[in-house]
């Protein structure tokens, strides 16, 4: 007869009680942050347009989110991983907080051969925007802080956070007590070094989200010798190393003298379509060290272990998967997918008459509209040709003038969102 469906209990409706405040005080670095992130905000107005437009069939070359699927060897090595979890052989619990060996060991031999990269010195993670905010909580709230200006922002919010800054500068239109290195057009995209102050950190991203931008060995040179002299530590973010296809170095490591001044964070997300799934890795060199020779290393494992319990193991499974012979060739496929979309997305750019960079060693075009405001430039492209972009002051007063196209998107809408671009800005 099967068992007695749940009862359902009947309760009077609670009493309205006087309306209470807590007595908790907000944390004042958040206090700080300005009008949310970037991309909330143009979700805001793409929904407004939207609200006005109700049949405009917008087409999304804004937030850098992946489209392509997952390559099926490396969905495939997940599904046997999520099945094996219902088995007695197959399941698995806490992993180790660092990562799994064998994942570890792929990354070092995949990713840094011959460059000196231990398994041990390589921290598996959710991914590299987690592995930021853990690094900051690492260096805490005393430490002073330089980013390329503009930048991806997660930088510049999650040292507001930590409290690093000060306040906003509206005038600015920078946080006080944050070192903006400008990277334009003017200087090559890399910072006039003799000009930055000292900072303990230096977050530095090549190739370079959102300029598209990729530092040459002779600049990371330069990079490094700054931060040997200075005693400074580079938090060297290359989620698009994959993407470099000159000469370009893909890692800080190629660099000599970097293990002792720089850690690097590293994604699977544009790698592999993982901006879902989530994995990332961080590496932390066992010659870093602070001020009284204490290694880097030992406290970001403290924190892995007590703010991280490990990446998901499935998500794992798929991380060994795309550094497997048949994954890694997946990956350049789709990476080559996108590299053709900012191909030529950057051909109709600078066909139409605009100064284009970036665009050959990352997914990201930077397109100047000289004498505009880059948020009316988004509005203008969103309104009259139902695109969003991303306005490049989101960046940072840096990206005053200039939007980022990005190169992430099937390719139909891609073609389509050429056509409207050439019908909007073609002569
Ligand atoms: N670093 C840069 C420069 C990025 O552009 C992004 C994502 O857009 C990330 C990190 C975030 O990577 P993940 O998805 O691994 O958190």
């Amino acid at each position: 007869r099967g068992r007695a469906a749940p009862r359902v209990r009947c309760v009077a409706e609670p009493i309205q009680k006087e309306a209470v405040r807590t007595r908790v005080k907000r944390n004042v670095n958040l206090g700080k942050l300005q009008a949310g992130y970037l991309f909330p905000e143009i979700a805001r107005r793409r929904n407004a347009h939207l609200a006005q437009n109700p049949d405009a069939r917008i087409i999304s070359l804004g937030i850098g989110d992946t489209t392509e699927p997952i390559p099926k060897v490396i969905a495939e090595a997940m599904e046997a991983a999520a099945r094996g979890l219902s088995t007695l052989e197959g399941y698995s619990g806490y992993g180790a907080e660092q990562g799994q060996g064998a994942l570890r060991g792929a990354l070092a031999s995949t990713f840094y051969k011959g460059l000196g990269v231990k398994d041990s010195e390589i921290f598996v993670s959710d991914g590299a925007k987690c592995d930021i905010s853990r690094l900051q909580l690492m260096f805490g709230p005393a430490l002073s802080v330089a980013v390329q200006d503009p930048s991806y922002p997660a930088y510049v919010d999650s040292s507001v956070m930590l409290g690093q800054t000060g306040e906003y500068d509206t005038g600015v239109q920078q946080y006080r007590n944050i070192v903006y290195m400008p990277c334009t057009p003017q200087n090559n995209f890399f910072p006039d070094l003799s000009a930055t102050p000292r900072t303990d950190v230096i977050f530095f991203c090549s190739p370079n989200n959102p300029t598209g931008n990729t530092a040459s060995r002779a600049q990371l040179e330069e990079l490094v010798a700054f931060a040997r002299k200075n005693g400074s530590i580079i938090v060297y973010d290359s989620a698009y190393a994959i993407y470099v296809e000159d000469d370009s170095p893909k890692s800080i490591y190629e660099i000599p003298g970097a293990r002792e001044v720089a850690i690097e964070t590293g994604s699977f997300s544009k790698y592999a379509g993982f901006t879902g799934v989530r994995l990332g890795w961080t590496v932390v060199p066992d010659e870093l060290q602070y001020e009284d020779g204490f290694p880097v290393i030992r406290d970001f494992n403290r924190v892995m272990c007590t703010c991280f319990n490990g990446a998901s193991n499935i998500a794992q499974a798929g991380g060994l998967a795309c550094l497997s012979p048949e994954g890694l060739a997946a990956m350049q496929e789709l990476v080559a997918f996108y590299k053709e979309n900012t191909r030529m997305l950057r051909a109709t750019f600078t066909e139409l008459g605009f100064s284009t960079y970036g665009g050959v060693n990352a997914p990201y075009v930077w397109v100047q509209f000289p004498g505009r405001s880059s948020w009316d430039v988004f509005e203008e492209i969103l309104t009259k040709a139902d695109i969003v972009t991303t306005p490049g002051s989101g960046f940072g007063p840096g990206g005053e003038g200039f939007v980022r196209a990005s190169a992430f998107g099937h390719r139909k809408n891609i073609v389509e969102a050429i056509d409207r671009l050439k019908k909007l800005y073609g002569k």
